[in-house]
Formats: structure tokens, sequence, C-alpha cells
């Protein structure tokens, strides 16, 4: 079958790989389509540990093509798969932090993903959807769950001002969330006119361009401000923008070794929640009913469809201006 391998860090290529054969309650499954994120360029470039060689693609989705003994799935069902396999078994597991399990592993880092023609995957992780649902969807179920994710932290109140900060695909799916958990104003700050623009059609009451507008006195008093852009100048805004006792969830992921200056006095007075979100713990069956639903709307943030062949050259270059989400269709 074909795959994209990475075998060292910055070696990518399609090549020819053996078809997995599934064992003890597993499912091989053939790839609908398969997101291309941000995290797939920082596992090609080293700056996000990964397992090589590996097969790429962390959101995916697909057709059970054979079954492996004990499994419960059945041949032809239409499955989106959560990527992150936990043991289910730590203190940490068992009590909920399941992105926290020691023995954590993902499908498209550390084992085979699915930027291939199948893959080989745990009955644990296999959640069935519809099987008319269009394939492109099954690639939002991944990070729509990351995105739930920061919502289930937010702890949203109907009535409630948001603000984003980022209009990629994170920033937009929370656009939708938010809209649809009854907020009152939602406010998108993207530096992209199209990504604005894209905000205003699915739910954003007001955009705003952080290059002409200073971002710190156009908003005030958010309730929940969500940082999807993972920058530290954004984790900064976040925390003027966001009235007393609110709370600033962080979903953006800045370098590793980012740091910036704090205020602890003002954190202190004005009992500001700064909340990191992390994978997708116990959201992807919620993501994938959602997606089912047909309330979001998914195609409007799809940028590029392209086969296998196609994926390398997304890769290697920097995501074009206004695009938000790229998937593979094997
Ligand atoms: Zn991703
Ligand atoms: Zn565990």
């Amino acid at each position: 079958m074909k795959a994209v391998v990475l075998s060292t860090v910055d070696n990518l290529a399609l090549a020819d790989v053996k078809k997995p054969k599934p064992g003890s309650k597993e499912c091989l499954v053939k790839v609908l389509a398969c997101g291309i994120c941000g995290t797939d360029r920082h596992i090609y470039h080293g700056e996000y540990p990964s397992a090589k060689p590996v097969i790429l693609g962390h959101e995916f989705g697909g057709v059970i093509e054979e079954v492996g003994p004990g499994s419960k799935f059945q041949v032809g069902q239409v499955v989106s798969v959560d990527p992150n396999i936990v043991c289910g078994k730590c203190l940490d597991c068992k009590e909920g932090r399941t992105a926290f399990c020691p023995d954590l592993t993902a499908l498209g880092v550390n084992i085979n993903g699915g930027l291939a023609e199948y893959v080989l995957t745990p009955d644990s992780q296999i959640y069935p959807v519809r099987n008319d649902l269009n394939p492109l969807h099954l690639a939002f179920i991944e990070p729509l769950a990351c995105s739930i994710r920061g919502l289930d932290l937010a702890n949203l109140k109907g009535g409630e001002k948001v603000a984003i900060l980022g209009g990629g695909v994170i920033g937009l799916l929370v656009v939708q969330l938010a809209k649809l958990a009854g907020a009152s104003e939602i406010v998108l700050v993207t530096r992209q006119k199209f990504r604005r623009d894209v905000a205003l059609k699915i739910g954003a009451t007001r955009v705003i361009d952080p290059i002409n507008e200073n971002v710190d006195t156009a908003i005030t008093n958010m309730d929940v401000t969500f940082e999807c852009a993972g920058s530290v100048e954004t984790f900064k805004q976040s925390q003027k923008i966001t009235r007393r006792g609110g709370s600033v969830i962080v979903l953006g992921l800045t370098a590793s070794d980012a740091t910036l200056e704090v205020n602890p006095f003002n954190i202190v007075v004005n009992e500001l929640r700064i909340q990191g979100s992390f994978l997708n713990p116990l959201t992807q069956a919620r993501a994938a009913e959602l997606v089912e639903s047909g309330k979001l709307n998914l195609d409007i943030l799809i940028s590029k469809v392209v086969d296998l062949s196609g994926v390398k050259a997304i890769l290697d270059a920097p995501p074009a201006e206004g695009d938000i989400k790229y998937i593979a269709c094997p």
C-alpha cells in the first residue's frame, strides 16, 4: 500500500509499504480522509517528538476493511479514529486525565497513522459514524475533539462574551462551538482577511484585524478568551481583554522554550483563571456526534484536497495566505 513515511527528521516520502494485518481486537481501516496539520509540520522537522520511521497522519477516519479476532466492529462500517491511545488503567486514566497517561502513544506520531491507504487501529480508538457522512468531514473530528476539550474547560455559560485569538482551524471551530453554546458576543482576532470573512459567516459577531487595530483596547471584559494562535503576543493579549473573574483557555502551542513576564498581582486581584487545554480526553465521541449532526459548517474550512502524492508538497511549503485546512484522500 501507499503511505507517507517519515524516515528521519526532514526526510519524508511517499513509499510502498506492506499492508498490515489486524490482530486481536484490531481493525484495518481503509482511510477515506486524513487532515494535514501544523503538528505534522513540527514532526517532519523534528520539533515535536515522534517515532521514525513512522507513517504520519492523526486526523482521520475511514471504512473498516478487515476485522481481527474478537473485534466488535463490522467490515463496511464508516468510523472516526481517536489517535491517542492510553492505558485506561493508571491513576490519570481512571480519573479522566487521559492526556497525561504515561503510556500514551498516538497513531501518526509514535505508531503508523492515517496518511496511508490503510491503517491498523485498535478497537478502543474507533467511533462509528453514519455511513453516508461526507468523508472529508472525518478529518475534522479530531481537531473538533480538541476544541470541545477547550469548551469543557471554559465552562461557558449562555449569554457570555467570548473572544477567540487566532483564525486557524481550531479558532474557527471554537467560533462555531461558542455560537452553539449561546455566547452573546463572539469576537475573532486574526491577521488574515479571508479568515475574518469566514468567521463572520459562521458565527462571529465581530472581527478584529490586529495589525490595524489595538486588540487591548478594541476588546474589553470578555468572559472567556480562547487563545488559539500559539504566540506569546496573543497570550499576553488574552489576559488584558478578559474581565475580572474571567477565564483564559490556552489551546495554541507556542515553541516549547517560549517565555514571558507575568504580573502575579493582576492575576490575584482579577481572579484571572489561565487554563491550558491539551489533546482530546473523553471528547472524541461527542465530536463525532456533532460532526454527524451537520450543525457545523466544515466545508467552508476546507482549502485544498489532495491525494497521498500531494502531501509532501503541502508540508514542504508554509500554509498559503487564507488557507485553513488541507485534507488528503488516499
Ligand atoms: Zn492535528
Ligand atoms: Zn493510563
